[in-house]
Formats: C-alpha cells, structure tokens, sequence
C-alpha cells in the first residue's frame, strides 16, 4: 500500500469509507501541477488550455475503461449526487417533453437520498413514482418490478449496491426484465458505492446510465461523472458555456477530474487484489463479532454484499452512544449514510428490511478500506466488545439482552 504523507491520522482507525476515503498519494501527485503551474482553462486555444483539455480527456478515458464504455459516453459532475439528479432530471424531462403520457419512474425504497430526494421533487413536477420493495437482506424483489411496470414507464433506477448495508443488486437481471417489457425504458444504476470494489461493465449490467463519485475510491471530493449510453438523450440541469458537450456547463473542475481519472485507473489495477483483501477483513470483523458479542444481528446479504461493509445491531444499545465510546478510543465508524446523517432521520434503508426501531437505534456501520490491516480489525474488536458490554450494563433493555 502507498504511503501517504497527507494522511497523517494519528493512529485513528478510519472505518468509514462509505462515507470518504483519503486521497491517494500517486492521485495527488497527478493533481498538483493542475492546482499550480498548469492551471490553463481547458477551453482557451492557447497551450496551457491545450494541456488541461488533454488532462481531462485522459481522465475520460480511464474513467470509461474502469466501467467499460465509450469516454464519449462519459459526462463529469460535481459528483454522486449531481450524477443522480442529472440522470432522473435530465432523462425523465426530456423523454416526458416528446411523449406526454409517459410520467412514471421506479425506483427502490432503499437509494440513497440523492435519488430519493430527486424523485420527491419529479413527483411535484407531475411524475408518477413507485418504491420498489426489497426483502430482508435489502434485495428488490424481481416479481414487484414485473408488477410495476406500465406503458407510461420512462426509467428504472436501482442502485448497484447500497451504502448502509452493502447489498449488491442484480442489476443484469434486472434491466433484463424491463428490456423485455419495453425496450424504450431507460435503465439507470447508482454505482457510487460499488466503484472500486466490485467490477462494473455497463454493457454485461446492460445499463442505460450509471452514477459514480470520486470521492468513495481514494480520489478527490466534488468530482463524479454520469455514464449515459450513445443515443440516449438527456437535458442539463446547468446552462452556461456549453462544456461537456452543453449537457454540463461550467468551466470544468480540472485537477478534480484529473484526480478523479486516475483513481478510476487505480482502482481497475489493484481491483481484484483490494476487494479480495477487504472481503478478508470483513469476513474476519463479521465472524469475530458473531463469536464474541452476544445479541447481535448482521444486516444485509452475506452472500451478495460489498467487500467493504458490516453492519451490525447490538440489540439493547444505542447505536449513537457507541459510536461516540468507539471515537473516544479513536475508532472512527458510522451509524448509517453520512451524507444525510444531519438531519438525523431513522434509516429508511434499516426500515426497509424490516427492523424495528430498537434494532434500528442499535445500528453501526463499519466500511472498511485498503489502508485498514488485520491490527485496525482486531483492536476494534476487543474495544467493541467492552463498550458493547459497558452501554448494554446502563440500557434500559438490559433484562431483555442479558447474556
Ligand atoms: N449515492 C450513493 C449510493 C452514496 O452513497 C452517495 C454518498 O454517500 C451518493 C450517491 C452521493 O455522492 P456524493 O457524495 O459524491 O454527492
């Protein structure tokens, strides 16, 4: 693993790379002459516009070749959650601008916020949407995306794999069924967790489009991009010069993409190696916790799950007082999606698979990443166990789950 002298961490066990990932040093040294001497706006004709345009050209490239697309089907964002409105917005809008009658989206209760929240504000705009249900391990049921399905469908969003409890779909099949439906329906996938840890190929997933972010595979943050298929139409959200093709204006962000491609690059290098390392990890974290912390409860498929995630419920304690015990001790995890956790809400993703509220208060993610060793897991183990033990001594439960 490279060193990386900007991740100085003080010996903190970062277990949140759901949320973020530390820049890797190879991407910032492929960054830095685009923050200085090489600041050129890629849209001026003289030499230094000349070296940014080629910069961000070479990042198109590594970007498509990491999902394997055409890099003219590739359209850089400020990241995730402007891929996601770019996609729902600018597909649904366009289509919905040549054919009236078509209003309807389906997506699954389990997305993130970028894609729920998006399609709240279609449905203010007059569009139809279902939430597909998922089963108790957080997979869409094939026979209610059957059900849902209607002559007025314009797209089907459903992500790749989820950002609480790690649950791959099986987006092949999937687009399968609505390919055989109607071959017009357009496919989109939120691909922002699965990117660097699993392989995406756009055309064996046979997607329309597919959202990815910088920032979950060791790149910079404010930076993504929205694959969208050769001739499939889409409107931008953002006016003005005309950049990336006048579907997403704004003079690019030139050292992010450049940061950006080369974590795409990365990532397809060390990929098979990476995600058969954090599988180790994880499994060890997953089956260490089973043997040693009693009333716990794994959330999410273990069969169909990212190499990253565990997601535990300590029954009986609060998952928030745990997470502040493991932060004193400098164990840094989460209790759910942390790109909402502001607002506080219970996760929509944990009610979704059928817990109740006491299992949901109970909840903590762990999201593991290439720089975590065996030591990180094992330690986190041992104080894990301790603070488990301590909060669950004071918890108002503590009839209900004595050992
Ligand atoms: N989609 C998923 C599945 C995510 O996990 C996130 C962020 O956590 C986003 C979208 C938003 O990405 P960004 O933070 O790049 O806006």
């Amino acid at each position: 693993m490279s060193e990386n002298k900007f991740n100085n961490n003080n010996n903190l066990i970062y277990l949140d790379h759901a949320a973020s990932t530390p820049v890797l040093q190879e991407i910032i040294d492929e960054m830095i002459p685009y923050l200085g001497y090489l600041f050129g706006n890629p849209s001026s004709i003289h030499t230094h516009g000349i070296k940014s345009k080629i910069a961000i050209q070479i990042a198109r490239k590594r970007v498509a070749a990491l999902i394997n697309s055409k890099p003219s089907e590739i359209y850089f964002t400020s990241g995730g959650t402007e891929s996601d409105n770019l996609a729902l917005k600018g597909i649904c809008k366009s289509i919905r601008n040549n054919q009236k009658i078509k209003n309807h989206i389906i997506t699954s209760a389990i997305e993130h916020d970028a894609i729920l929240e998006t399609c709240e504000n279609l449905e203010k705009d007059g569009f139809d949407v279902s939430y597909l249900n998922v089963d108790r391990n957080g997979i869409v049921e094939k026979s209610e995306l059957k059900k849902c399905l209607t002559e007025k469908t314009i797209l089907v969003s459903i992500m790749l794999a989820n950002n609480e409890i790690g649950t791959i779909q099986p987006i092949r099949e999937l687009s399968e069924i609505v390919r055989n439906f109607d071959k017009k329906i357009i496919f989109h996938s939120d691909a922002v967790q699965a990117a660097g840890k699993i392989l995406i190929n756009v055309k064996e997933l046979d997607v329309d489009a597919l959202s990815l972010s910088s920032h979950k595979m060791n790149g910079p943050k404010g930076v993504g991009a929205l694959y969208v298929r050769d001739k499939v139409k889409f409107e931008p959200l953002i006016h003005g010069g005309g950049q990336e093709l006048t579907l997403r204006s704004g003079t690019e962000n030139v050292h992010g993409i450049v940061g950006f491609g080369k974590a795409c690059e990365i990532s397809m290098r060390d990929l098979k190696n990476n995600s058969q390392y954090m599988c180790y990890l994880r499994d060890f974290l997953i089956d260490r916790v089973n043997k040693e912390i009693p009333n716990n409860k794994l959330n999410g498929s273990l069969e169909h799950r990212l190499p990253n995630n565990v997601n535990f419920t300590f029954l009986g304690v609060n998952g928030e007082d745990l997470l502040i015990k493991l932060d004193e001790e400098g164990i840094l995890a989460s209790t759910g999606s942390a790109c909402s956790t502001n607002r506080q809400k219970e996760s929509h993703v944990l009610k979704a698979i059928g817990l109740n509220h006491e299992e949901i208060s109970g909840s903590i993610r762990f999201s593991l990443g290439i720089q975590n060793n065996i030591e990180d897991i094992e330690k986190t183990i041992i104080v894990l166990k301790q603070r488990v033990t301590e909060l669950l001594k004071i918890s108002p439960l503590k009839q209900k789950y004595k050992e």
